[in-house]
């Protein structure tokens, strides 16, 4: 299966915002605030609970299924990150945002994006081999890794 992937605003660098970019903004800012006070207010997480959590998620999504992306933030920087190979998009539901790694800026919303130049290269399509799965979709799991890392972050914040 070959997914035909998408670009938005490009060239990244000559990107200018949008009204609606800086709704999603407010949005994703309202939203990061609300889960952070949720949180202060939940009990810390046991041992166990973590393993189960853990367990639930599986292992890691392995690089073969991984996509890279180039993405430019709300705040400006244009930073590498990936996603789940089936999605012809990095942006949308609780991918929509990245903590910048340039400016710490958290959350920021992806205003823009494109697929790196060298993208299939025969180098990377050797990785390209699927192994059987009966496993949920990886893209739901690199949602719900997504998840789970802001919600770990948030509370190793508060420790
Ligand atoms: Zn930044």
């Amino acid at each position: 299966m070959d997914v035909e992937y998408l670009h938005h605003g490009v060239p990244l660098a000559d990107y200018q915002l949008t009204k609606a970019d800086r709704r999603r903004q407010d949005e994703a800012a309202q939203v990061h605030e609300w889960v952070q006070r949720q949180l202060a207010k939940a009990p810390p997480w046991s041992e166990e609970r973590w393993e189960r959590m853990r367990q639930l998620l599986g292992p890691p999504v392995p690089p073969w299924e991984l996509q890279r992306w180039q993405l430019r933030l709300y705040c400006g920087h244009v930073v590498e990150a990936t996603r789940s190979r089936e999605r012809p998009r990095p942006d949308g539901g609780v991918c929509d945002e990245e903590r910048c790694p340039e400016c710490g800026m958290d959350p920021a919303v992806i205003v823009a994006f494109e697929p790196p130049a060298n993208n299939h290269s025969p180098k990377s399509s050797r990785f390209a081999r699927r192994p059987p799965s009966d496993r949920r979709s990886k893209a739901e799991l690199v949602a719900e890794n997504n998840a789970l890392r802001a919600e770990l972050k948030s509370l190793r914040g508060q420790a």
